[in-house]
């Protein structure tokens, strides 16, 4: 199982389908490159739509027919304890895994695989607590409900946390009946394929958790389009967003789209600083900003603005980017492609004046293939400038004034999307004013959780997308109410 061997070896992987390691029909591959040197370290099929096509139809067959079919919840349940387990036994083999294959450093992997077992744990315990409910109507009825499971789901799961998407998505849908489908990125999904051999090491029947692995225009568009699935998840970029509810909406199968943000963190004149400041830069540079959920808007009432755009101008300068093992505060972003959409978003903004208050650096040792991007700190930055209101999907801060609480809400919500925002002040009253104002999925008070736990739900409002992943609601999102009535007399 060990492919990782140091050896300087190119590993070949394979994808998962009805509980075998599979090659693509077409027998073409797909290099892995790591994004801390550049270097290919592993190769993945280049799995297309036969490949999907052969994976829905093990998945059809596990949901209707097999083993799954007749396991009880809360045998579903301890199959996905038994999987948490594993994923703890082998924390540090994922863990090493994701932050190689994403970039991010290893302290960063090592909480993506802690979260990924926690997934487990919670969905495993949630499994038999998904209950219907009784409904009194005319004498001589009885009327119940059930949670039934939605059958065979499709996901697909961008690069930036592979293992933790993984487990929030298989975790409630396979707690709730279902069986899957998954297409891993094509620049980071190793673990995804990890987790997918731990999985029948655990004891999931084949067919009940397959991944295929491929482009996104290939694999990715024959799994979103498929005829046989009966439902889409979905995490990336709004364009592709489009295409996804696009094919479900042709097949009239239902979606989830997770689709990024702008989210805002608001600083009242009698916030905490010394309590927020660490948290506002960790929750821009986890991951180097791509993170969905990342605080990429600082808006800090006037007459703190000086001293907060100090403080976190001190942090900036010291941020130091390095390869993944470094474990330095920020990783190498994913991909060449991704270091150039931030590097354009960056020199956009800086053409149209834009004040770099400060700016990180990378570390002198970092290999020169790496896509690193040093962190940046932008401020003032006018309220219609487009990175004021875009997604960067890198590690870049902007931080404007406002003047008081109304002016706050109103910038808080002028940007298309509402995922996450964070509220920093002492007043009681304001902190619930402005918990129920902004238009966010997740609203923290004093704090603030990039990607905001696995107990808590998850999705947005506006453009950030539809549908909540996360906590016990996603047990609802990947289940439908069946209504049974007996005539008794
Ligand atoms: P993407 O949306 O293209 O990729 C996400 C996933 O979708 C991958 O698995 C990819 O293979 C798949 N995909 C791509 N095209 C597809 C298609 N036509 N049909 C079906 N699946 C398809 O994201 P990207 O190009 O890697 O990144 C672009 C931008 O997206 C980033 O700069 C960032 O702003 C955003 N993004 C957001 C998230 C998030 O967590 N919300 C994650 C990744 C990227």
């Amino acid at each position: 199982m060990e492919r990782t061997d140091g050896s300087g070896a190119i590993a070949p992987w394979y994808g998962i389908v009805d509980g075998e390691r599979r090659e693509a029909i077409s027998g073409e591959r797909l290099e892995v490159v790591a994004p801390s040197d550049g270097t290919v370290f592993a190769t993945i099929p280049r799995g297309g739509e036969r490949d999907i096509d052969a994976a829905v139809a093990a998945a059809r067959v596990a949901f209707a027919t097999g083993p799954w079919a007749r396991l009880s919840a809360s045998e579903r349940g301890r199959l996905l304890l038994k999987l948490s387990g594993l994923v703890a036994v082998h924390a540090e083999e994922i863990a090493g895994l994701e932050s190689r294959d994403t970039g991010k450093p290893i302290s960063q992997g090592r909480a993506d695989a802690a979260a990924l077992a926690r997934y487990f744990e919670f969905y495993g315990g949630a499994a038999d607590k998904l209950m219907g409910e009784t409904i009194p109507i005319a004498t001589g009825h009885t009327a119940m409900t059930l949670r039934e499971p939605l059958g065979v789901v499709g996901s697909i799961v961008p690069w930036n946390y592979p293992a933790q998407i993984l487990g929030r998505v298989a975790g409630a849908a396979l707690a709730a009946g279902n069986t899957l489908v998954v297409k891993p990125a094509e620049d980071a999904c190793l673990s995804v394929i990890r987790v997918a051999e731990l999985a029948l090491e655990a004891g999931f029947p084949a067919g009940v958790l397959n991944v295929v692995t491929g482009l996104g225009a290939e694999a990715g568009a024959a799994l979103a389009g498929h005829p046989n699935i009966d439902f889409v998840t979905f995490t990336g970029s709004p364009e592709v967003g489009t295409l996804i509810q696009r094919a479900a909406a042709m097949n009239h199968v239902g979606c989830t789209l997770e689709l990024g943000g702008k989210s805002p963190q608001v600083v009242f004149a009698d916030a905490d600083l010394d309590a927020a400041v660490p948290v506002l830069v960790k929750a821009i540079v986890q991951n180097a900003g791509q993170t969905c959920s990342a605080g990429s808007r600082i808006l800090v009432e006037r007459s703190i603005f000086d001293e907060l755009v100090a403080r976190l101008a001190d942090r900036f300068a010291a941020l130091v980017a390095g390869p993944h093992d470094a474990d330095l505060d920020l990783g190498p972003l994913v991909s060449a492609r991704q270091k150039a959409r931030v590097g354009a978003r960056l020199a956009g903004a800086e053409a149209a004046g834009i004040r770099v208050v400060a700016r990180g650096s990378v570390a002198a040792n970092a290999p020169a293939g790496g896509f690193y991007q040093e962190a940046v700190l932008l401020a003032p930055v006018p309220r219609e400038a487009p990175i004021w209101r875009e997604e960067v999907f890198g590690p870049v801060l902007c931080v404007t004034p406002f003047d008081d609480e109304a002016e706050a809400i109103e910038l808080s919500n002028a940007t298309p999307y509402g995922l996450v925002a964070g509220v920093w002040t002492a007043n009681g009253a304001r902190q619930m004013r402005c918990a129920r104002a902004i238009r966010a999925g997740q609203v923290f008070v004093n704090g603030y959780g990039a990607g905001g736990g696995v107990e808590l739900p998850f999705g947005g409002f506006k453009r950030s997308g539809h549908g909540r992943e996360k906590g016990f609601e996603a047990l609802m999102e990947f289940t439908a109410t069946k209504t049974i009535v007996l005539t008794h007399g």
